[in-house]
């Protein structure tokens, strides 16, 4: 908790991805460190804080969560206005989660900053049994893209907070 010291900076962050991938339940362990086994989705465009020292910088990741409507892939422009970063989240375990992360990069680079920097995150590692998608998979897309790649569970909070430092620090050092 940094309640009374200077905050250097705000970083928006947008969290996208198809539905039921985990997305809320990643951002949730990342600034409450909670996981809720049966989330509801949310209704309208909300988003979480959390304030942490990054290479000595107070920084207050503003995180922005799609409540829903990547369902309809009616995530508006105003979603990714001003955004620095981006999670970019699939689900291990559903190949077709992955088969459109193409199609979410495409939304990020027609609407978003050309300076975003994104992460690529297979979340639901908990699930191994039950995978569909090969990390080396991902690891060349990720390659080709000029993307971070991490594997997270929100479940088990696996790699979570590693993915989200990584992140802020990398936007911290193009910024
Ligand atoms: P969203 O639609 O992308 O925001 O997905 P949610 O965060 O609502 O999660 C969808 C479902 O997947 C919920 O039932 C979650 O409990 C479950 N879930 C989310 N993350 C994980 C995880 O890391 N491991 C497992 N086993 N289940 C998860
Ligand atoms: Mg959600």
């Amino acid at each position: 908790n940094n309640d009374g010291e200077t905050i250097d900076y705000v970083y928006k962050v947008v969290v996208i991805g198809d539905s039921a991938v985990g997305k809320t339940q990643v951002l949730s362990r990342f600034t409450r460190n909670e996981f809720c086994l049966d989330s509801k989705s949310t209704i309208g465009v909300e988003f979480q804080t959390r304030t942490l020292t990054i290479k000595s910088k107070v920084i207050k990741a503003q995180i922005w969560d799609t409540a829903g409507q990547e369902r309809y892939r009616a995530v508006t422009s105003a979603y990714y206005r001003g955004a620095l970063g981006a999670m970019l989240v699939y689900d291990i375990t559903k190949r077709e989660s992955f088969d459109h992360v193409a199609r979410w990069v495409e939304e990020l680079r027609a609407h978003a900053s050309n300076s975003i920097v994104i992460a690529l995150i297979g979340n639901k590692v908990d699930l191994e049994d039950k995978r569909a998608v090969p990390s080396e998979d991902a690891v060349e897309f990720a390659k080709n893209q000029g993307l971070y790649f991490f594997e997270t569970s929100a479940l088990t909070g696996d790699n979570v907070e590693a993915a989200f430092c990584k992140l802020l620090e990398e936007i911290y050092c193009v910024a």
